[in-house]
Protein backbone atom coordinates (compact mmCIF):
# COMPACT_ATOMS: atom_id res chain seq x y z
CA UNK A 1 0.00 0.00 0.00
CA UNK A 2 1.47 3.48 -1.15
CA UNK A 3 -0.22 5.67 2.00
CA UNK A 4 0.61 5.26 5.71
CA UNK A 5 -2.81 5.98 6.77
CA UNK A 6 -5.70 4.85 6.14
CA UNK A 7 -7.93 8.07 6.27
CA UNK A 8 -10.84 7.13 3.11
CA UNK A 9 -10.69 4.83 0.14
CA UNK A 10 -11.03 7.81 -1.73
CA UNK A 11 -7.25 7.43 -3.25
CA UNK A 12 -7.61 3.34 -3.00
CA UNK A 13 -7.49 1.59 -6.37
CA UNK A 14 -9.08 -1.46 -6.89
CA UNK A 15 -5.75 -3.51 -6.62
CA UNK A 16 -5.30 -1.97 -3.36
CA UNK A 17 -8.52 -2.99 -1.56
CA UNK A 18 -7.81 -6.47 -3.74
CA UNK A 19 -4.62 -6.18 -1.79
CA UNK A 20 -6.29 -6.34 1.79
CA UNK A 21 -8.90 -8.54 1.05
CA UNK A 22 -6.60 -11.86 -0.62
CA UNK A 23 -4.37 -10.45 2.96
CA UNK A 24 -7.90 -11.24 4.76
CA UNK A 25 -8.33 -14.07 3.43
CA UNK A 26 -4.94 -16.24 3.80
CA UNK A 27 -5.06 -14.74 7.67
CA UNK A 28 -8.92 -16.44 8.28
CA UNK A 29 -7.10 -19.53 6.63
CA UNK A 30 -4.38 -19.57 8.72
CA UNK A 31 -6.53 -18.91 11.95
CA UNK A 32 -8.69 -21.32 11.54
CA UNK A 33 -5.79 -23.87 11.43
CA UNK A 34 -4.68 -22.32 14.66
CA UNK A 35 -1.98 -20.42 13.16
CA UNK A 36 -1.02 -17.38 15.76
CA UNK A 37 0.85 -14.47 14.66
CA UNK A 38 3.62 -12.50 15.67
CA UNK A 39 4.28 -10.19 13.12
CA UNK A 40 3.06 -7.24 15.34
CA UNK A 41 4.89 -8.33 18.43
CA UNK A 42 6.59 -5.26 20.05
CA UNK A 43 4.21 -2.80 18.57
CA UNK A 44 1.72 -0.79 20.51
CA UNK A 45 -2.01 0.19 18.79
CA UNK A 46 -3.54 3.09 20.49
CA UNK A 47 -7.61 3.49 19.72
CA UNK A 48 -8.61 6.85 20.65
CA UNK A 49 -12.19 6.72 20.61
CA UNK A 50 -14.50 9.92 20.45
CA UNK A 51 -17.84 8.44 19.83
CA UNK A 52 -19.79 4.64 21.15
CA UNK A 53 -18.25 1.73 19.55
CA UNK A 54 -19.20 -1.85 19.95
CA UNK A 55 -18.01 -3.79 16.88
CA UNK A 56 -15.39 -1.70 15.42
CA UNK A 57 -13.98 -1.22 18.98
CA UNK A 58 -13.56 -5.09 19.93
CA UNK A 59 -12.21 -5.91 16.45
CA UNK A 60 -9.36 -3.45 16.65
CA UNK A 61 -8.85 -4.53 19.59
CA UNK A 62 -9.07 -8.00 18.81
CA UNK A 63 -7.06 -7.93 15.45
CA UNK A 64 -4.11 -6.08 17.27
CA UNK A 65 -3.68 -8.56 19.87
CA UNK A 66 -4.06 -11.14 17.09
CA UNK A 67 -0.90 -9.84 15.51
CA UNK A 68 0.75 -10.07 18.92
CA UNK A 69 0.58 -6.33 19.44
CA UNK A 70 0.02 -4.79 22.98
CA UNK A 71 -3.62 -2.32 23.15
CA UNK A 72 -4.49 0.52 24.96
CA UNK A 73 -8.03 2.34 24.53
CA UNK A 74 -8.68 5.67 25.40
CA UNK A 75 -11.88 7.00 25.24
CA UNK A 76 -12.76 10.76 25.48
CA UNK A 77 -15.40 10.65 28.47
CA UNK A 78 -12.94 9.05 30.95
CA UNK A 79 -9.40 10.90 29.64
CA UNK A 80 -8.17 13.79 29.77
CA UNK A 81 -10.30 14.86 26.96
CA UNK A 82 -12.81 15.87 29.45
CA UNK A 83 -10.63 18.14 31.13
CA UNK A 84 -10.35 20.23 27.95
CA UNK A 85 -7.33 18.62 25.91
CA UNK A 86 -7.25 19.10 22.74
CA UNK A 87 -7.33 16.28 19.95
CA UNK A 88 -3.93 17.37 18.83
CA UNK A 89 -2.49 17.36 22.33
CA UNK A 90 -4.26 13.99 22.99
CA UNK A 91 -2.67 12.20 20.33
CA UNK A 92 0.71 13.32 20.41
CA UNK A 93 0.56 12.33 24.31
CA UNK A 94 -0.56 8.91 22.85
CA UNK A 95 2.44 8.86 20.52
CA UNK A 96 4.67 9.75 23.26
CA UNK A 97 3.64 6.91 25.39
CA UNK A 98 4.48 4.25 23.27
CA UNK A 99 1.81 4.08 20.33
CA UNK A 100 3.09 2.54 16.86
CA UNK A 101 -0.54 3.58 15.30
CA UNK A 102 -4.05 5.33 16.01
CA UNK A 103 -6.94 4.42 15.66
CA UNK A 104 -9.31 6.92 16.02
CA UNK A 105 -13.20 7.19 16.15
CA UNK A 106 -14.41 10.72 16.14
CA UNK A 107 -17.78 12.42 15.70
CA UNK A 108 -16.41 15.29 13.53
CA UNK A 109 -15.74 14.53 9.66
CA UNK A 110 -11.87 15.28 9.17
CA UNK A 111 -10.35 14.75 12.34
CA UNK A 112 -8.50 11.64 11.40
CA UNK A 113 -6.90 13.46 8.73
CA UNK A 114 -6.10 16.27 10.51
CA UNK A 115 -4.12 14.28 13.38
CA UNK A 116 -2.50 12.09 10.75
CA UNK A 117 -0.55 15.48 9.51
CA UNK A 118 0.69 15.92 13.62
CA UNK A 119 1.77 12.31 14.81
CA UNK A 120 4.53 10.24 12.62
CA UNK A 121 2.68 6.97 13.06
CA UNK A 122 0.13 5.51 10.73
CA UNK A 123 -3.65 7.16 11.71
CA UNK A 124 -6.60 4.55 10.69
CA UNK A 125 -10.03 6.18 10.96
CA UNK A 126 -12.91 4.16 12.52
CA UNK A 127 -15.36 6.48 11.61
CA UNK A 128 -15.64 10.55 11.79
CA UNK A 129 -18.58 11.97 11.61
CA UNK A 130 -20.77 11.30 8.40
CA UNK A 131 -17.97 11.37 6.28
CA UNK A 132 -15.86 8.13 6.31
CA UNK A 133 -16.01 4.80 7.75
CA UNK A 134 -13.01 3.19 5.59
CA UNK A 135 -12.67 -0.34 7.51
CA UNK A 136 -16.36 -1.21 7.51
CA UNK A 137 -16.30 -0.92 3.98
CA UNK A 138 -13.27 -3.31 3.38
CA UNK A 139 -14.91 -5.78 5.98
CA UNK A 140 -18.38 -5.59 4.06
CA UNK A 141 -16.54 -5.94 0.35
CA UNK A 142 -14.88 -9.17 2.10
CA UNK A 143 -17.93 -10.47 3.53
CA UNK A 144 -19.38 -10.43 -0.07
CA UNK A 145 -16.18 -11.25 -1.89
CA UNK A 146 -15.72 -14.48 0.00
CA UNK A 147 -19.33 -15.75 -0.26
CA UNK A 148 -19.61 -14.45 -4.20
CA UNK A 149 -16.02 -15.12 -5.34
CA UNK A 150 -16.40 -11.62 -7.07
CA UNK A 151 -18.59 -8.15 -7.03
CA UNK A 152 -17.80 -7.72 -10.54
CA UNK A 153 -21.26 -7.03 -12.62
CA UNK A 154 -23.34 -7.44 -8.38
CA UNK A 155 -26.12 -4.77 -7.95
CA UNK A 156 -25.67 -3.60 -4.26
CA UNK A 157 -28.97 -1.40 -3.02
CA UNK A 158 -28.01 0.49 0.47
CA UNK A 159 -31.33 1.47 1.86
CA UNK A 160 -31.62 4.37 4.78
CA UNK A 161 -29.99 7.51 6.12
CA UNK A 162 -27.69 8.24 3.31
CA UNK A 163 -27.04 11.88 3.87
CA UNK A 164 -25.41 11.43 7.48
CA UNK A 165 -23.60 7.87 6.99
CA UNK A 166 -20.26 7.72 6.94
CA UNK A 167 -20.89 3.59 6.10
CA UNK A 168 -22.86 4.37 2.95
CA UNK A 169 -19.97 6.87 1.67
CA UNK A 170 -17.48 4.64 2.04
CA UNK A 171 -19.59 1.59 0.64
CA UNK A 172 -20.19 3.19 -2.31
CA UNK A 173 -16.44 4.05 -3.07
CA UNK A 174 -15.54 0.10 -2.17
CA UNK A 175 -18.02 -1.39 -4.51
CA UNK A 176 -17.96 0.26 -7.28
CA UNK A 177 -14.13 -0.10 -7.09
CA UNK A 178 -14.78 -3.73 -7.06
CA UNK A 179 -17.06 -3.43 -10.18
CA UNK A 180 -20.02 -3.56 -8.42
CA UNK A 181 -23.18 -1.19 -9.30
CA UNK A 182 -24.73 0.60 -6.56
CA UNK A 183 -27.96 1.90 -6.09
CA UNK A 184 -28.72 4.27 -2.80
CA UNK A 185 -32.27 4.20 -1.70
CA UNK A 186 -34.37 6.28 0.92
CA UNK A 187 -36.57 9.15 2.11
CA UNK A 188 -35.67 12.14 -0.70
CA UNK A 189 -34.55 14.33 3.11
CA UNK A 190 -31.99 11.65 3.52
CA UNK A 191 -30.64 11.93 0.15
CA UNK A 192 -27.83 14.62 -0.34
CA UNK A 193 -26.80 15.89 -3.52
CA UNK A 194 -23.77 14.43 -5.20
CA UNK A 195 -24.61 10.57 -4.91
CA UNK A 196 -24.05 10.33 -8.37
CA UNK A 197 -20.64 12.06 -8.84
CA UNK A 198 -19.97 9.24 -6.05
CA UNK A 199 -20.70 6.30 -8.83
CA UNK A 200 -24.15 5.38 -7.03
CA UNK A 201 -27.78 5.63 -8.80
CA UNK A 202 -30.11 7.18 -6.54
CA UNK A 203 -34.08 5.40 -5.95
CA UNK A 204 -36.76 6.94 -4.36
CA UNK A 205 -39.41 4.46 -4.42
CA UNK A 206 -38.09 1.22 -2.32
CA UNK A 207 -39.99 -1.26 -4.73
CA UNK A 208 -37.82 -0.38 -7.88
CA UNK A 209 -34.69 -0.24 -5.86
CA UNK A 210 -35.23 -3.45 -4.96
CA UNK A 211 -36.08 -4.62 -8.90
CA UNK A 212 -33.27 -6.97 -9.72
CA UNK A 213 -31.15 -5.94 -6.79
CA UNK A 214 -28.23 -9.23 -5.70
CA UNK A 215 -27.90 -7.00 -1.82
CA UNK A 216 -29.36 -5.31 0.28
CA UNK A 217 -27.30 -3.03 2.98
CA UNK A 218 -29.61 -1.54 5.77
CA UNK A 219 -28.38 1.23 7.44
CA UNK A 220 -29.26 2.74 11.04
CA UNK A 221 -30.84 5.89 11.40
CA UNK A 222 -28.37 8.18 12.82
CA UNK A 223 -29.97 9.83 15.64
CA UNK A 224 -26.59 10.98 17.01
CA UNK A 225 -26.53 13.26 14.21
CA UNK A 226 -29.71 14.99 14.03
CA UNK A 227 -31.47 12.80 11.45
CA UNK A 228 -34.42 12.64 13.15
CA UNK A 229 -35.56 15.65 12.02
CA UNK A 230 -35.12 14.71 8.71
CA UNK A 231 -38.11 12.50 9.23
CA UNK A 232 -41.86 13.13 10.40
CA UNK A 233 -41.23 9.58 12.89
CA UNK A 234 -39.44 6.35 13.09
CA UNK A 235 -42.24 4.94 13.48
CA UNK A 236 -42.98 6.01 9.14
CA UNK A 237 -39.72 5.38 8.59
CA UNK A 238 -40.02 1.96 9.35
CA UNK A 239 -43.41 1.80 7.47
CA UNK A 240 -42.22 3.04 4.46
CA UNK A 241 -38.78 2.25 4.31
CA UNK A 242 -38.52 -0.64 7.08
CA UNK A 243 -37.17 -4.13 5.73
CA UNK A 244 -39.03 -6.82 6.62
CA UNK A 245 -40.07 -10.61 5.60
CA UNK A 246 -42.09 -8.50 3.01
CA UNK A 247 -39.58 -6.83 1.14
CA UNK A 248 -37.57 -9.57 1.58
CA UNK A 249 -39.18 -11.86 -0.13
CA UNK A 250 -39.74 -9.22 -2.87
CA UNK A 251 -36.37 -8.64 -3.43
CA UNK A 252 -35.90 -12.70 -3.70
CA UNK A 253 -34.87 -15.55 -1.91
CA UNK A 254 -31.15 -15.33 -3.26
CA UNK A 255 -30.89 -11.43 -1.66
CA UNK A 256 -28.19 -10.96 0.75
CA UNK A 257 -29.08 -8.64 3.28
CA UNK A 258 -25.67 -6.82 4.80
CA UNK A 259 -26.21 -4.27 8.35
CA UNK A 260 -22.91 -2.66 9.80
CA UNK A 261 -24.64 -2.86 13.52
CA UNK A 262 -26.10 -1.80 15.36
CA UNK A 263 -29.22 -2.43 14.07
CA UNK A 264 -32.75 -0.88 15.22
CA UNK A 265 -34.76 -4.08 14.86
CA UNK A 266 -38.48 -2.76 13.91
CA UNK A 267 -36.58 0.27 12.44
CA UNK A 268 -34.48 -0.33 9.70
CA UNK A 269 -35.26 -3.85 10.06
CA UNK A 270 -37.64 -6.59 11.24
CA UNK A 271 -36.78 -9.13 13.83
CA UNK A 272 -37.50 -12.09 11.47
CA UNK A 273 -35.21 -10.32 8.29
CA UNK A 274 -32.35 -10.16 11.05
CA UNK A 275 -32.59 -13.72 12.07
CA UNK A 276 -33.23 -15.21 8.61
CA UNK A 277 -30.24 -17.11 6.68
CA UNK A 278 -29.88 -14.23 4.08
CA UNK A 279 -28.92 -11.70 6.40
CA UNK A 280 -25.00 -11.43 7.07
CA UNK A 281 -24.72 -9.51 9.97
CA UNK A 282 -22.87 -11.67 12.44
CA UNK A 283 -20.29 -13.00 9.10
CA UNK A 284 -19.79 -8.83 8.87
CA UNK A 285 -18.65 -8.73 12.62
CA UNK A 286 -16.48 -11.94 12.37
CA UNK A 287 -15.28 -10.97 9.13
CA UNK A 288 -14.06 -7.52 10.62
CA UNK A 289 -11.66 -9.28 13.17
CA UNK A 290 -9.01 -10.53 10.13
CA UNK A 291 -9.86 -7.76 8.03
CA UNK A 292 -8.72 -5.24 10.36
CA UNK A 293 -5.52 -7.62 10.90
CA UNK A 294 -4.78 -7.78 7.45
CA UNK A 295 -4.55 -4.03 7.42
CA UNK A 296 -1.99 -3.33 10.24
CA UNK A 297 -0.20 -6.28 8.96
CA UNK A 298 0.10 -4.22 6.05
CA UNK A 299 0.31 -0.80 7.85
CA UNK A 300 2.80 -2.02 10.64
CA UNK A 301 3.94 -5.76 10.26
CA UNK A 302 6.20 -6.46 6.81
CA UNK A 303 5.43 -9.13 4.46
CA UNK A 304 5.99 -12.24 6.62
CA UNK A 305 3.62 -13.85 8.67
CA UNK A 306 5.83 -14.71 11.26
CA UNK A 307 4.22 -17.09 13.29
CA UNK A 308 4.32 -17.45 17.25
CA UNK A 309 5.13 -21.15 18.42
N1 LIG B 1 -21.36 1.32 13.34
C1 LIG B 1 -21.48 2.12 12.15
C2 LIG B 1 -20.81 3.45 12.33
O1 LIG B 1 -20.15 3.66 13.32
C3 LIG B 1 -22.89 2.26 11.69
C4 LIG B 1 -23.82 2.95 12.65
O2 LIG B 1 -23.43 3.34 13.75
O3 LIG B 1 -24.98 3.11 12.26
O4 LIG B 1 -20.93 4.30 11.49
Amino acid sequence: MKERSLVSLDSWSREDIEEVLNHARELKRRLAQGERFSFLAGKNVTLAFYEPSTRTRVSFEEAAQLGGARTHTVLAATSSVAKGESLVDTVRTLVAAGADALVLRHPAAGAPALVARHVPVPVINAGDGAHAHPTQALLDAFTLWERLGSLDGLTVTIIGDIRFSRVARSNITAFTRLGARVRVAGPPTLLPPGLEALGAEVRENLEEALRGTDVVYLLRIQKERSSAAYLPSLAEYSRFWGFNEERLALAGPKVLVLHPGPANIGVEVSAGVARSPQALFTTQVTNGVVVRLALLHLLLGGNDYASRS
